[in-house]
This record gives structure tokens, sequence and C-alpha cells, in this order.
């Protein structure tokens, strides 16, 4: 089985878009990406952007080679609109009437409109499946962080290669697991490799501290009980401080971000947009090296001179999505 990351919070966007290969069957698992609208109130910086292009087409990319593709929930983060990533393609996607609220509830209803059409859309919401050395098995709908917020629900999915004896489980946004039921869930798929969002420590002032230790503690226990390698990234990797936030995971060795299991250098732009707005502002901006800038010379400037970006509709990130 292959499992690659395609895009992620470390690698300076908000996604966990990831492709999954077993056998002949290529899975594309939430194919989404965005960027904070506004973070510590500043809008995206230039490396933002230049990533988020660079995850997009990695994500078009790999969705021309899946077969199917998954979507565990309606945050912008976690899927896209656009027909051609569906087109003529098994899409296991969380149900868009049952445990749904709010703004998720139409964007799933949408999308679902669009599906009906264009491709083959199956409910995710505990879908069960068994080919060969090939399982598929989704989740009941499991919180988004706590219990029963406005954040809502995810599915989470397991790919078993029975051949390989591998279990890969793919946990969206879960946030630790901050849900005891979500932590007994993951327990229960004896995943060998599992890939989560971790504590949101970044709201962490917000959540207070005893929340996020849970989260820490729930996702200790479900690597004690499997004994699991996991992938941690997502709204884990939003605090700068993440490194020592988390020691009590990394010193497990156990635990990787995405572009360390990818073996590339993190990137963790948003908790980074303070320094990199500073550094352009920082910048220089003598007569001569500015006309050979704006004449698109060798040494043209990779930062924005002013914070004048217009946002997009593609940055479009809530606090916790
Ligand atoms: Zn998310």
């Amino acid at each position: 089985m292959k499992v690659i990351p395609l895009a992620a919070d470390s690698l300076g966007v908000r996604s966990m878009a990831t492709y999954v290969e077993i056998a002949d069957t290529g899975i594309l698992i939430d194919p989404g990406a965005t960027l904070a609208h506004s973070r510590f109130t500043l809008p995206p910086a230039t490396e933002e952007w230049d990533a988020l292009r660079r995850a997009n087409d990695r994500i078009s990319a790999y969705a021309a080679r899946a077969s199917m593709i998954f979507v565990s929930h309606y945050h912008d983060d976690h899927f896209r609109s656009d027909p051609a990533t569906y087109l003529g393609r098994t899409v296991l996607a969380k149900d868009p009437h049952r445990m749904v609220g709010g703004q998720q509830a139409r964007r799933g209803s949408e999308l679902w409109t669009m599906l009906d059409a264009k491709a083959r859309p199956t409910i995710a919401d505990g879908y069960e499946r068994r080919e060969h050395a090939l399982e598929l098995r989704a989740s009941p709908p499991l919180p988004h962080g706590v219990e029963a917020t406005t954040l809502g629900y995810v599915v989470a999915l397991l790919v078993a290669d029975h051949a390989e004896r591998e279990r890969f489980v793919f946990a969206s946004d879960v946030q630790g697991p901050l849900s005891g039921v979500a932590a007994g869930w993951l327990i229960q798929q004896r995943p060998t490799l599992l890939y989560l969002s971790g504590p949101p420590s970044y709201i962490e002032g917000q959540l207070g501290t005893p929340l996020i230790e849970r989260g820490i503690d729930n996702l200790l226990r479900v690597i004690d009980a499997t004994g699991c390698r996991v992938i941690m990234d997502h709204h884990a990797v939003r605090d700068a401080g993440f490194g020592a936030r988390f020691e009590r995971l990394w010193s497990t060795k156990r635990v990787v971000t995405a572009a360390e299991f990818l073996g590339v250098p993190l990137a963790a732009l948003e908790s980074q947009r303070r320094q990199l707005w500073t550094s352009v502002a920082r910048k220089p901006a003598d007569g001569a090296r500015t006309a050979d800038r704006a004449a698109g010379g060798a040494d043209a400037p990779k930062r924005r001179a002013t914070i004048d970006r217009p946002i997009t509709r593609t940055a479009r990130g809530g606090p916790t999505s």
C-alpha cells in the first residue's frame, strides 16, 4: 500500500489531501486545500499562495490516477466543487443530510447535486466493502473535535490491505482526537498507520489547556493500544510552538508531520505568517532595483512589498476548518 500526503499544513496549506494506492485501486482522500483568510490579522503571504498553487496541481494530478474519491466532511479545506475531480469516479462522501449542519449542510447538498449528475456517489457514513485483499470501512459520523459543537462531524476511513497486513486509517479533523468516542473507533480499527489532525493548540487560549491535554492523552492511548505509526498534522501545526507543545507525542518516535513522513522540509507557513510579512516589509526599495524588478529582471522580488493582495475565494478556511 502506498500512502502519499499530497498537501498539508506542514507543507504550507490547510489540507489533509492524501492519495492511497493498493493493488490497482487509487483512492484520493479529501481533495481540498485552502489558506486561512486571516491569521494574526494578516492575509496569506506570497509563499502561501505559491504553496496553494502547488497543492492544487498535485491534487489534480493524483485525481487523474484515482478511481475513487473520499470526502470526510464539507469544510472547504477537505473537498473541491469542480466536477472534473469526480467525473466518472466512485465517490464516497459524508451524508449531506444527517449529522451535518450550517454551512456544511448547504455545501454538501450542492456537491451532491453535482455528483448525482457527474459521478457515482455513495453515502460514506458506515460504508463497508471487501474485495479480495482490499477492505474499506468508514466510520459513523465522529465529532469534529469535541462532541456537539457547530463544527459538526467527520467520517473516518479504514483502508486495509489484507495481503500486506497494512491498515491505514484516515481520521480527518478529529483534532487529537478530542473525543473519547473517536479514540475508541480508531482503536477498534487496529491501524498500522493513522493520519489525523492533532489538537488545535493554536487556539488553546480559547479552548483551555485541559482540552488540548485530553487530545494528547487520547492519541497516546491509541498508540499504546495499537502500536500504530501516526501522521499528525493540520490543526496541530498551526501553532508555531508545535514542536514543544506536542513533545509528549513526538518523543514516542511514533508520530511525525506529513512533511516528515514524506522526507521533505517542514513548511508550516500559516504559523510563520507574521515573519513572512515582516520580511517583506524589511525589503529595501531603492530606485534602480525597483525599476529592474518592475521590468521582471532576474532579481524580481519573490514577495510583494505591500500587503495588497486581494483575498480570493480560495482563501476561505475558517478558524478551525
Ligand atoms: Zn480541516
